[in-house]
Formats: structure tokens, sequence, C-alpha cells
């Protein structure tokens, strides 16, 4: 048990890049009594999830869900789709890419790594894990693949360990620029329902995500959106596979049921916010991110701290890598405001462990969270002996203030 001490009163402040923290509406959804996986209540949620679920992957195609994490889905994606030994282009984004590219080691594949060389001089952090996928990169290579040994390439579309996106559809363009018949796969288990993503649109074969970031869900179910190419190649992909088996799912979910017991309570949890986030409509709840996002940033720059992101074209909008000066240990500083303030912030992971912490700005928020939030960095920064060189939480109230959501929504329109 934590001692209770250490959270004295009021709310935590959840602050990570996932799990986001989750409305009060989809927990109250969650405790409803649990029904009849096989009865008649529960194929209109089954079917009702689904449906709503292809609005915000936007596609027409079937979307799987799993009783699992995103990690179960991006095995599945995987798993259903390849045979042992083929080779797939992977791009090193940061830690979510390489976790991604050592399972696909462990189930058997030969993963291509494909990264930007070099380290950043301002910061001694990988250049690659400071940008997005280099589309130009993924063409020379598949061109240079004449016999199509590479059956798939693998990205991630918002990289949580460093707070880069990247753009999707001209990894589409380079794949059909090399005429290759290789998958697209695309990881946006922290991307969806927080920054534009169209599976159909942008050509995707495989999309993973997971519940607990954009869609503001507890952990525990992830998916697969599918496209005819992908759902063609598993009828002759040969990994093993059952529990991940798209062809049951798929069959059983058009009455709107699962081959095996399906996490109803999540299930409930998840309409619940698909009925938020579509009531809304996806263009506000992008613009709501961005225009979060926006404000952040202007606090770290007035901190005078690098943002992670070296390039602002693909600035996540749904976290903020922040980058500590030499010598300042990113986890020692977050230990500290998390002692003090009740303030969870993501840690830094794989290669740039140590050096810069996460801002979250998804899920259950809103301008004064995320201002009370850079108040408690703020604040331990200087705690923590970190010069700043202003104000971020000023800097921060003068953009929101400056900017109304309402201006975000009606330019999204
Ligand atoms: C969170 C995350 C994962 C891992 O998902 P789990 O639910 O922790 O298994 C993979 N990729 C990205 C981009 C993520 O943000």
């Amino acid at each position: 048990m934590i001692p209770l001490d250490q959270h004295p009163s009021g709310r935590h402040f959840l602050q990570i890049p996932g799990p986001s923290p989750v409305p009060d509406r989809v927990l109250r959804a969650m405790s409803l009594p649990t029904i009849d996986h096989r009865g008649p209540e529960f194929a209109v949620l089954g079917k009702k999830v689904i449906a709503g679920l292809q609005q915000v992957f936007q596609t027409q195609h079937p979307v799987a869900i799993y009783p699992a994490s995103g990690t179960g889905a991006w095995e599945a994606a995987l798993a259903n789709t390849l045979s042992p030994g083929d080779a797939v282009l992977m791009f090193e984004t940061g830690q979510f890419a390489a976790l991604w590219q050592k399972m696909a080691l462990r189930l058997g594949l030969k993963p291509e790594f494909l990264s930007l060389p070099g380290v950043c001089a301002e910061t001694g952090l990988p250049n690659g894990w400071r940008r997005g996928v280099d589309a130009g990169l993924i063409e020379q290579r598949l061109r240079a693949d004449g016999g199509h040994a590479i059956r798939a390439v693998c990205v991630v579309h918002n990289e949580t360990s460093t707070g880069v996106t990247s753009d999707i559809a001209s990894v589409r363009r380079a794949i059909d620029a090399a005429r290759h018949p290789a998958l697209l796969m695309v990881d946006t288990i922290s991307g969806l329902a927080s920054a534009d993503y169209r599976h159909d649109a942008w050509g995707v074969d495989v999309t993973i995500s997971g519940s607990q970031k954009g869609l503001m869900l507890p952990p525990g179910i992830s998916f697969n959106a599918l496209s005819p190419k992908a759902l063609a190649a598993s009828q002759t992909a040969k990994l093993p596979r059952s529990f991940w088996a798209w062809d049951e799912i798929v069959e059983m979910n058009r009455g709107g049921y699962w081959p095996y017991t399906p996490n109803t309570n999540l299930l409930y949890g998840l309409s619940e916010a698909l009925d938020i986030i579509l009531e809304q409509g996806l263009p506000a709840v992008f613009a709501r991110h961005r225009r979060w996002a926006e404000g952040v940033r202007a606090a770290v720059r007035a901190w005078g701290l690098p943002i992670q992101c070296a390039d602002p074209a693909v600035y996540s909008p749904v976290l903020t890598g922040v980058v500590t000066p030499p010598g300042v240990d990113a986890d020692a500083l977050r230990q500290l405001i998390h002692r003090r303030f009740d303030l969870s912030l993501g840690t830094g992971l794989g290669k740039v462990k140590g050096r810069m912490f996460r801002i979250g700005h998804l899920g259950d928020s809103n301008d004064l969270t995320l201002l009370a939030t850079l108040a408690g960095v703020e604040m331990g920064l200087k705690l923590h002996g970190v010069p700043v060189a202003g104000s971020g939480v000023q800097a921060a109230m003068e953009y929101f203030a400056a900017h109304p959501q309402n201006a975000s929504l009606k330019a999204a329109a």
C-alpha cells in the first residue's frame, strides 16, 4: 500500500502520456453490472463500439478489439500477416519503435531498423530521437529491394517516448513511389483520438492502438484496424497465432460478439468515451490537443529548455518531451516533483533516460489542469536548482488567454 500521506487531498495529477486521466462519465459507465457476453444486450454494445471505432480510425473496414494492452495488438498485427523469416522494414523514432523491432526479432522475423545518423550537438541526444520518420530513406530502401523480400513497413505515428509524430501519408507515398507491395503497419497507440489519423485515406494496412491514451480509458483493451490487403495477407501468413487470429474475431464481430470473453466493463467505458469524442467531433478533439500542446511548448520555451522534438512540423499534440540541461538528472527532478506536488510526469525511456521528462497533455484535462501541471514543473525546476530563463506558467497563461478554445474549434471547422 502506498502511504496515504503521499496523496493527502485533492486529485493526483496524472500527466504522463498514458494512461491518461479518465473522465468521470467513463468511470461511471464502467461501474455498470457485467452482462452475459453471449446475450442480446451484448450484441448491441459490441456493434456500437465497433462502429464508433471505425469513425475514430476513419475506416470502413473491420476493427478487431483485444482484451490486452497495446503490446498485444502489436503482436497481433505481425502474427496475422507475416511468416517466419520475413523481412520487415522498421524506423527508429524512439523507444516504442525499438520495442516493436525487438518483438519482431522475438517472433522470428528479420527486422531491418532504419535510423537517422548522428547525435544532436545542442542536446547530445540521438538525432533520430528528435525527428520523425524520413520517408525518403524508406523509399530508397524499398527501391533497392527489387525482389520484394520486404513484406511490411512498420512505423510509429506518435512516438510517445519523444513527443514526435510522423507523416504517415508520406510513408504511403514512398511505398507507392517505389512500386513496392509491402504492407504498411502503423502504431498509433498514443495518437488515436488526439492527433489526426486516417486509416483508409492514408492507405494503412494495419493500425495498432490502445485504450489508455487518447481514448481516455483505463489500460486493458487494444485494437487492430485492418485493410482488405491485410485480411488477404492473413490467409497465407504462417506465423503461429490463435488468440490473436483475426478470422474468428472478424467473423463473430459481425454479430456483435467475440470468440472469447471480451472485457465487458471496459467496453462500457469505450462506448461512453466514443460518445464523448464523437459528440465533440474529431476536428474539435484534434484542435483541442494542438492548442494544449502549443501552450505547453510556450512554457518550455520560456524556461529556456530544449523541446525534444527538433522539427516543428511534427510536434506531437499529445505530449511534450523536455530536455534537461547536461548534468541534471531528469528522473531525480521528476521524483522531487512527485513527492512535493503529487504530480506524475513521464520518465525518459531507453536512449534518453535521465536526459528528459515528458509532459502529457491528453485525456480528461483543461487549461487550468495544464497550468497547474506547469506550475508543478516550474516549482520543481527551481527547487532542484535548474536555472530557468523565465516563467513558463506566465507564458502558457498568456497563450491560453489569447487563444480561446472556440477560436481553435472554428479554425478546425
Ligand atoms: C503505450 C505505447 C505502447 C505500449 O502499449 P502498452 O499498452 O503499454 O502495451 C506502444 N507504442 C506506443 C507508441 C505507445 O505509446
